[in-house]
């Protein structure tokens, strides 16, 4: 039926793209992407022919409008380069237009790096803090560093890996003691997932220089985890009363 569907792609391993993305992409009648050529791949990967037209939030408001009195008619999909399209990518300016315009949303779940990080490193699962990409300049990566790091959550960026040794530099900076995790070609041949403390890591990766894509995450202040008491203790409690 007509409306938006925003359609999760894998993040580096063609096999995790879902089934329901699959009869989702085969049904719709556009497909709405970053780079014409990155989908054009998944498209003929799993077959399918469907007329792609490019969208990011930079887009102007005629295209945007294209793309929802499309969608009000028959169904359109969004989907990003790779991973959960809106989570550091387009869609966010599309999905509240569609809203406001009445328009169906719907969300076909799967692959997001910050997600595929946290179930890796070993930190604190039961509090987290999406991050985003730090900023680039010292100055406001300092301070985002530490307005984020007084809550008690591990937070999670994302990274490239040019800019890693700086960001960690940071950290030791901004928010000395903290363990940090770093998290590599999620689902590739060559995933990496180290944790330690941000000198460990800087010393390994200067001998080491990163490549490919790369999730950063910082463990929450003070010890164990981020609400000072046992994740699965509070679990098992939550369930408990669900039951009863
Ligand atoms: N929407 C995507 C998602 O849901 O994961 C994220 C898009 S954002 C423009 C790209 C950033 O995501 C990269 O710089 C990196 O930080 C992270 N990323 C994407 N794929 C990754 C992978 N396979 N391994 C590690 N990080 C990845």
């Amino acid at each position: 039926s007509p409306g938006l569907y925003i359609v999760a792609t894998p993040i580096g391993n063609l096999g995790d793209i879902s089934h329901r993305a699959v009869t989702t992409l085969r049904g719709v009648a556009a497909v709405a992407c970053e780079d014409t050529r990155v989908t054009g791949k998944l498209m003929q990967h799993i077959g399918l022919k469907q007329r792609l037209i490019r969208y990011d939030d930079h887009a102007s408001d005629a295209t945007r409008d294209h793309i929802l009195s499309l969608a009000a008619a028959e169904p359109i999909a969004l989907v990003s380069d790779a991973g959960t399209p809106l989570i550091s990518d387009p869609g966010y300016r599309l999905v509240r237009a569609a809203r406001e315009a009445g328009i169906a949303v719907t969300s076909i779940p799967g692959p997001s790096a910050a997600i595929v990080a946290l179930t890796l490193a070993g930190l604190p699962s039961d509090r987290f803090l999406f991050g985003g990409f730090l900023p680039n300049k010292a100055k406001a990566r300092a301070d985002v560093l530490a307005e984020l790091g007084a809550v008690r959550a591990t937070l999670v960026f994302y990274e490239t890996a040019p800019r890693l040794a700086d960001a960690l530099a940071a950290i030791v900076e901004v928010l000395p003691g903290r363990e940090v995790s770093v998290a590599r070609e999620l689902t590739k041949k060559f995933e990496e997932c180290r944790t330690g403390l941000p000198a460990e890591l800087i010393a390994h990766y200067a001998a080491h220089p990163p490549k490919g894509e790369i999730v950063l995450l910082v463990a929450p202040p003070g010890d164990g985890p981020a609400a000072g008491l046992d994740p699965d203790a509070l679990l098992i409690e939550a369930l408990k009363t669900q039951k009863a």
